[in-house]
């Protein structure tokens, strides 16, 4: 795997994870802090604030585990 490409997709992943953080505070403080972290990894019990987050880390950290249905329609 080309280091390169895992360093700017990681750099893409925080740009965007900032930009997110950033539209839900000014968009819809309540609904995000009331979705915060409900999201619980089905193998490792993990927390994640977002069913794309959680996606990402289960594909990372998980790969052969089956994916929830609730992550299937994730895109
Ligand atoms: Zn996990």
């Amino acid at each position: 795997m080309a280091r390169g490409q895992q360093k700017i997709q990681s750099q893409q992943k925080a740009a965007k994870r900032q930009q997110d953080k950033k539209r839900q505070e000014g968009h819809d403080q309540k609904a995000a802090a009331q979705k915060a972290l409900t999201h619980v990894c089905t193998v490792c019990k993990a927390q994640m604030p977002d069913p794309k987050t959680h996606r990402q880390h289960f594909e990372n950290k998980h790969p052969k585990a089956p994916l929830p249905e609730e992550l299937k329609d994730v895109v």
